[in-house]
């Protein structure tokens, strides 16, 4: 079976419309992309299905949008100004950077410089700080510098009590979030992978000091299960425990749920048990009294928080990572997205087999009938074959033909993107069949 590559990826996301890079006729903007008309349908599908499983799923998880820009004293008790730093390296020679913690050892130790080969040529490291700053108000001066915020999780936890009191919520409770994050990273790269600018889905749990264990395995499998239901493959999954070296200061345990990309296996999410560092933390610097009173036990705690922290980009390169393949057909090869229905783009191409014989006005009726329910196509351009060949780049699951047998009885072709099975429905029936198709 063919391999796949990123730069395949790449160029099927650009041929049809998912992913461009951000600013490309003045000659980009490293880091950063943009989502076309296929990228966002299947980014917002993408988000629907995590919100459906942590928010509507749960009777006791919420949701919230907070602010990308807040307080700059967030930073400081967050532990961000003082510590969210990458080591940055120089390399004297070639005037690239690098991130030290991604030097081989044996290179570092006669600071020979990855992409050039100079023994010799690297810099000490010095700290690097990843959040981006920017002024509020017209005049720039240092007491008015506030941050683009590195992570969603902040927004949750200042807005803890506010969500609990207006809710009525109840330990153990959830809080989830979906929004922008941006890290000025020193090695962004492998296209969508690590970016600038992206978007994190965050879900906060809080739970009582002692239940947080048990909390923390629930996580863990219901998020790796997750991915399995949205069609990734099982035997392409795995968890990836944090040892001492690597935990974060907040953190009491942290395991990632890794992905194998073709650059090889790595972070997908992470689900982290906080402890009450944060809620601790934002008491302190707020002044604010942020505990939680048990009325069963009668007890006044400030609650762990156990955390589930996902990428969407990374999500979404993974979807399509996973669902690329290439076959090898009779004459020439099909690249194809095997796609879950329910996060494809678009649900169903509508095709007029030739343009006469009135096909097209009937496909054209499909095609309006359909839309007003979910993102379907139609496209009268080009020989059949090749439409349908877009539509299986594009991973769109059914193909329905209008044809002349359509204008005997009232039937139309439905092939299977995957199996690419024909079978004939009543041109009535569309709309049912695609709905019954997307719901199962
Ligand atoms: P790394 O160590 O790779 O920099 P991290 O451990 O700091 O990442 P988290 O802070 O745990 O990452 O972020 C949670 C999730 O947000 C990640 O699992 C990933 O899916 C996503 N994410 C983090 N940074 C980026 C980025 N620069 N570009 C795209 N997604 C990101």
């Amino acid at each position: 079976m063919a391999i796949v590559t990123m730069d395949k990826i790449v160029s099927l996301c650009k041929r049809r419309g998912y992913i461009f890079q951000s600013s490309e006729i003045y000659g980009k903007l490293n880091a950063c992309y943009d989502y076309g008309p296929l990228g966002v349908e299947l980014k917002k599908n993408i988000k629907e299905v995590w919100w459906q499983a942590m928010v509507y799923e749960h009777d006791n998880i919420v949701g919230l949008d907070a602010a990308i820009l807040m307080h700059p004293r967030v930073w400081e008790a967050s532990g961000h100004v003082e510590g969210f730093h990458d080591p940055l390296v120089d390399c004297k020679q070639c005037k690239n950077r690098f991130r030290e913690d991604e030097i081989a050892p044996e290179k570092l130790a006669i600071k020979q410089c990855p992409a050039c080969g100079t023994k010799g040529s690297l810099t000490d490291a010095r700290q690097f700080n990843l959040m981006f700053k920017t002024h509020m108000g017209a005049v720039e001066e240092n007491a008015s510098v506030i941050y683009l915020r590195p992570e969603t999780a902040q927004g949750i936890y200042v807005n803890y009590k506010n969500v609990m009191d207006s809710s009525r919520l109840k330990i153990p409770f959830g809080i989830a979030q979906i929004g922008k994050a941006f890290r000025n990273e020193i090695t962004p790269g492998n296209f969508i992978f690590r970016t600038r600018e992206f978007e994190q889905m965050e879900m906060q749990f809080f739970v009582k000091p002692g239940a947080d264990d048990a909390y923390f395995e629930e996580w863990k499998q219901k998020r790796i299960d997750f991915y399995e239901r949205m069609g990734i493959k099982k035997n392409k999954l795995r968890f990836h425990q944090h040892g001492s070296n690597e935990l974060a200061h907040y953190a009491k345990a942290a395991f990632d749920i890794e992905y194998e990309f073709p650059i090889g296996w790595k972070e997908l999410e992470g689900v982290h048990n906080r402890t009450d560092f944060d809620l601790s933390r934002h008491q302190e610097y707020s002044g604010k009294d942020l505990t939680y009173f048990d009325d069963e036990s009668r007890e006044r705690f400030l609650p762990y928080i156990i955390e589930t922290s996902a990428g969407v980009d990374r999500t979404l390169l993974t979807c399509l990572v996973d669902a690329y393949e290439e076959e090898e057909l009779e004459k020439d090869t099909r690249i194809v997205l095997h796609l879950d229905p329910k996060l494809a783009p678009i649900k169903a191409a509508i095709l007029p087999l030739v343009n006469r014989d009135g096909m097209p006005d009937i496909a054209m009726a499909i095609y309006h009938d359909t839309k007003k329910y979910m993102n379907t196509f139609y496209d009268q351009g080009g020989s059949i074959g090749r439409r349908y060949r877009r539509q299986d780049e594009a991973g769109t699951p059914y193909g329905i033909t209008v044809d002349s047998q359509t204008l005997e009885d009232g039937t139309v072709t439905v092939r299977d993107r995957d199996t690419l099975e024909q079978i004939r429905i009543s041109k009535d029936m569309v709309l049912n069949f695609l709905k019954d198709k997307l719901t199962q």
